[in-house]
């Protein structure tokens, strides 16, 4: 097991990283990083939604809550076909991974996750990792998904748990960390991150990050999301995240989960081409890109392919290929037959 992993960071370990001059933080996180993964490859996903809005959940930035009014017309499971159509399009745009975005409070087993799952086990016949994020999950529907293909369970903890209950109240932390717990008695690789620009102090963003690498292994992929301020969401009116925060945020989530991917989220699509250029040089290694030019839905924007094809060429960068890293179960096996008590994602 590498000897920069670790599940024991102190609040003051954080602060005292996350603190450096930020430069001397880019190149303690570019070191890591190239450590650990080819400085030259990017992870590209593509979101799709396949069930919009209308969610019952209080999730104060989400443009698909149905507390709020945002705009955003509610939009049945989507049929298979449809989802296999974009998923085809985004395989010959680069996309390596497709992540199933729907916006329910939970899973409920019957007709509609019967035909999420057969959306799963459909993309990844067709050479793509496929991602869920569906809300609340138990082990039984995790193992349903695994024995489709899954290769990602997104769960976001958003915060610290603090101030998660400040922006979330139809749910708990340990709800989320629940579901987190479920995926991880699975083969399935964990997608788990968060925001920032929620009105959040930094000492939250770390003990953020605390939560996430006390899971032992680290989450696989970790998304840091930039606020996409929604009209009619109660935090529309928060202050904008300076852009060097971007940056301390993606290059301290780098050195505290080396192996991870650390995916430039939500919000990407306001930072200019130079900062995004220094989060890749700091170890964000994921983003997701769109035919849509917007993420699930378009109250927020996303980069579009044809613009991040250019940015990566430009920096001299490939998009990874999908099962780069070996398909979950495949890994899964490795890690028990080595006898790490970690297995870790490596
Ligand atoms: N319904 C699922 C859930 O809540 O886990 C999936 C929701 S969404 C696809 C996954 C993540 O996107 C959320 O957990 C949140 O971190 C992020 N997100 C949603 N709306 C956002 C916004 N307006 N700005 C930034 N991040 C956002
Ligand atoms: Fe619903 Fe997820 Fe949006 Fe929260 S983040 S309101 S759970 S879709």
């Amino acid at each position: 097991m590498s000897d920069d992993i670790r599940h024991d960071w102190s609040l003051a370990d954080l602060q005292a990283l996350h603190d450096l001059p930020l430069l001397d933080l880019v190149f303690r996180a570019a070191t890591v990083h190239r450590k650990h993964h080819n400085p030259r490859e990017m992870q590209v996903s593509k979101l799709i939604s396949i069930k919009t809005g209308a969610c019952p959940e209080d999730c104060s930035y989400c443009a698909q809550s149905s507390r709020y009014s945002t705009g955003v017309a509610p939009e049945k499971l989507m049929d298979k076909a449809r989802v296999v159509e974009i998923a085809s399009r985004a395989k010959d745009a680069g996309v390596s991974r497709v992540c199933l975005g729907a916006a329910w409070r939970s899973v409920r087993d019957g007709e509609q996750f019967d035909r999420v799952v057969d959306m799963v086990r459909s993309v990844t016949d067709m050479g793509l990792e496929v991602c869920c994020t569906l809300g609340m999950l138990s082990t039984d529907q995790a193992r349903r998904l695994e024995q489709a293909g899954l290769y990602a369970y997104n769960h976001n903890v958003d915060s610290s748990a603090e101030f998660y209950e400040t922006i979330i109240t139809t749910r708990t932390y340990a709800d989320r960390l629940q579901t987190i717990d479920n995926v991880r008695q699975t083969s399935v690789t964990l997608c788990s991150g968060g925001i920032i620009g929620l009105g959040e102090t930094v000492v939250d963003r770390l003990k953020m990050l605390q939560t996430l690498s006390a899971i032992r292994p680290h989450p696989e992929s970790v998304p840091i999301n930039v606020l996409s301020k929604v009209e009619g969401t109660p935090l529309a009116n928060n202050a904008d995240v300076p852009s060097w925060d971007v940056v301390r945020m993606i290059a301290t989530t780098r050195i505290v989960m080396p192996l991870s991917d650390v995916r430039l989220t939500a919000g990407r699509a306001h930072l200019a081409p130079g900062i995004q250029a220094l989060c890749f040089l700091a170890g964000a290694n994921s983003i997701f890109s769109s035919e849509t030019e917007f993420m699930l839905t378009k109250a927020v924007p996303s980069p579009s392919y044809d613009a991040d094809q250019a940015l990566l060429v430009a920096l001299g960068m490939t998009f990874r290929e999908p099962f780069k890293m070996g398909h979950p179960t495949e890994r899964a096996a490795a890690c028990a037959s080595s006898g790490c008590q970690d297995s870790c994602t490596a």
